[in-house]
């Protein structure tokens, strides 16, 4: 179980800038929500305060019941999965998916099972000895997600995660993503500027502009509008 509620939450930067303006939103257990919107209207900011990467300015974030203001990112139970990965380089693709279990105490032997179901899941049960440069992008991104995927966190975020892949990847990786979510019945919270990339994979679309959200709904709810 896992829904995320979001109360008048705001947040201005150091400098005066509202990213986000009384964002009310219910994200219910095991739902696929898309925040979409032009470049610079929210959404990253938005994403990294659930995250708790980025300090709320006012408002409550719950996730279930508990307000999570103030829990640090690695007592949440989450875990996000960044557009340009964010792979150590010199660690190989085995060290850094085991390297939040490892911070986090997990046993050895735990540890080495839980890599190795992400691996097979992803198919880059080849691939766990590289290093991070010696992958494709599609690559690259199949272990930010793995990474995710071993903590088996009851939220999944996504910031942009295939904005650095070419067209026909991009489609590859989105059945992919939604695979996942629904063998993994996790809650999934993903931003995108893409639309194409919202309508096809979201059980719920939070349109965002200008650190206001304009509009909630279902695709087609949102898309069909005459
Ligand atoms: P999006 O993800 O929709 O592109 P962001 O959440 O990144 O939008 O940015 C929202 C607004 O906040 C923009 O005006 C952006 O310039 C500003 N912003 C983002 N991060 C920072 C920061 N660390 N410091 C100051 N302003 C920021
Ligand atoms: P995105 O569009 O995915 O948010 P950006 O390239 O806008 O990516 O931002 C990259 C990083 O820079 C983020 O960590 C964001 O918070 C930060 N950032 C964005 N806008 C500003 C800004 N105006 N001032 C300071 N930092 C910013």
């Amino acid at each position: 179980m896992a829904t995320v509620t979001l109360t008048d939450i705001t947040k201005i930067y150091d400098g005066g800038v509202k990213a986000v303006d009384k964002a009310n939103i219910i994200i219910n257990d095991r739902e696929f929500v898309v925040f979409v919107g032009p470049s610079g209207c929210g959404k990253s900011t938005t994403l990294r305060m659930i995250a708790g990467l980025e300090d709320i300015t006012e408002g409550e974030l719950r996730i279930d019941d508990k307000l999570v203001n103030d829990v640090p990112p690695k007592d949440r139970d989450i875990a996000m999965v960044f557009q340009n990965y964010a792979l150590y380089p010199h660690m190989t693709v085995y060290d850094n998916m085991a390297f939040g279990l490892k911070i986090r105490k997990f046993p050895k032997d735990e540890i080495d099972q839980r890599v190795r179901e992400a691996a097979k899941i992803l198919d880059i049960e080849e691939l766990l000895e590289r290093k991070p440069k010696a992958l494709s992008g599609g690559q690259r991104q199949r272990v930010a997600v793995g990474r995710a995927i071993v903590r088996k966190p009851k939220v999944f975020l996504f910031d942009e995660p295939l904005s650095n892949l070419d067209a026909k990847l991009r489609v590859q990786m989105r059945a992919e993503i939604s695979g996942l979510h629904n063998r993994l019945k996790a809650t999934m919270i993903y931003v995108t500027h893409d639309q194409v990339e919202a309508l096809t994979m979201a059980d719920k679309i939070v349109v965002m502009k200008l650190g206001l959200i304009q509009q909630i709904g279902g695709p087609l709810e949102l898309y069909n509008e005459p």
